[in-house]
């Protein structure tokens, strides 16, 4: 017998906002996910009084307020502004390049001479139709912001040369004059305090959750609990990758708690030559502002991606992008299930626009009757 309306395939903040929204409505749901624990990749755990971002730094940014007043609902956000740092070898620099960059760079001081700067390198390159990446990236920021700050990091992150990516990869290379270290530009930006872990708590009070199970090694079983399904991993899994499989970008974390109160300054420090193997290094207790006596940090190393490693993020290229569509297509006529999410909807997004795209799926699927 059917017990469930809805079997919800992951408990990270899709299925969270979407069960939390379904069970307002009267709605009884079932979450499922294969890890052991709730979250999914926005999942964060303490460590000697800092909450670990276990799968990378989160930082909640977005310009709906109707989002953020959302999770505030929640949380109570810090006033935590991402201003990340750039080592390239022995030189510091800030990010985004802004103001502070090209004076590091080059000890100009004021926008027009930071802007004659860059329009004589872009100038001097004379790239009009750039066939790749780094000719993309060179007629955008000239050649010293390209070599110190955009080609060692980006050819770890793709674990191939700029040579050989497409140019679309980079579209744009924001130049900021003026001396503004905010990464973001939303008008709202901030840390849940004491973690993001406590968000999907509340949203999943009152919602049946079964960790440590995985969807395909009971599938009709699991199916047969609901009326309906919400998927939130892999889409081409879901169909047994009957179009083929998609790919991905995978990552590698290594965690190291120190015995020193502060390891480097910041929370985010990218590291933009070749020669350091990792993109970044995370120093948890800044996202906090914490003062604890230890400290803990994350290198992120950039990975393939292979069947069995975590899936961070889509390849959105024309290969995959016209499989996707297959897969879409089909997902459209299959009776009973929803699909959403990054791995769903095979798409990378931001936490605002998983809340976002979550609360809409919740608006169309509920009826005005269960919403009242
Ligand atoms: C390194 C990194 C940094 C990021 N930084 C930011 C940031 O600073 N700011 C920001 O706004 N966003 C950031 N994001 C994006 C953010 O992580 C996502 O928006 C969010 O986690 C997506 O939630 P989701 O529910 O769609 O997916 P997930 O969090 O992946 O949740 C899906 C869940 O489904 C489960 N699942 C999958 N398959 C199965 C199965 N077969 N059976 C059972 N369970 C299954 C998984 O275990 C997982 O828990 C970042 C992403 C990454 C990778």
């Amino acid at each position: 017998m059917r017990k469930y309306d809805y079997l919800i395939v992951g408990a990270g903040l899709f299925g969270a906002v979407f069960a939390h929204e379904a069970t307002k409505c009267g709605k009884t749901c079932l979450v499922i996910d294969k890890r052991e624990h709730i979250g999914g990749n926005i999942y964060t755990e303490e460590t000697e009084g800092i909450q670990v971002h276990k799968y990378g730094a989160h930082i909640f940014h977005t310009s709906r307020k109707e989002v953020w007043e959302y999770v505030n609902q929640f949380a109570e956000f810090n006033h935590f502004v991402n201003a990340p740092i750039a080592v390239y070898k022995d030189e510091l620099y800030n990010l985004p390049f802004n103001m502070n960059t090209f004076h590091a760079l080059w000890g100009v001081k004021t926008p027009a001479q930071a802007k004659a700067k860059i329009q004589e390198q872009i100038a001097r390159m004379n790239i009009v139709h750039p066939k790749n990446l780094e000719e993309q990236a060179l007629a955008l920021v000239g050649q010293d912001v390209y070599e110190k700050l955009v080609e060692g990091y980006t050819r770890k992150q793709w674990g191939r040369e700029c040579k050989d990516l497409p140019a679309f990869i980079i579209k744009r290379l924001p130049l900021r004059y003026t001396y503004d270290n905010n990464y973001f530009k939303d008008p709202y930006q901030g840390i849940p305090k004491g973690g993001y872990t406590r968000i999907i708590k509340k949203l999943l009070e009152g919602v049946q959750v079964c960790l440590n199970t995985d969807f395909f090694a009971r599938r009709e079983e699991l199916t047969a609990k609901a009326d309906r399904v919400l998927f939130t991993g892999m889409i081409d899994e879901f169909y047994d990758y009957c179009y083929g499989p998609l790919e991905y970008r995978s990552l590698r974390f290594e965690t190291e708690v120190l015995d020193m109160s502060n390891y480097q300054g910041n929370a985010v420090v990218n590291y933009t030559d070749y020669e350091v193997p990792y993109t970044r290094i995370i120093e948890h207790k800044h996202f906090e502002f914490g003062v604890q006596p230890k400290t803990v940090i994350t290198r992120e190393y950039p990975a393939a991606w292979e069947q069995g490693k975590e899936p961070y993020y889509p390849v959105n290229d024309p290969k995959n992008s016209e499989l996707f569509a297959k897969y879409e297509r089909k997902a459209l006529k299959e009776p009973g299930v929803l699909f959403g999410g990054r791995l769903g909807m095979y798409r990378y997004m931001d936490m605002d626009e998983v809340i976002a795209e979550a609360l809409s799926m919740a608006e169309t699927e509920l009826t005005y009757e269960d919403r009242h």
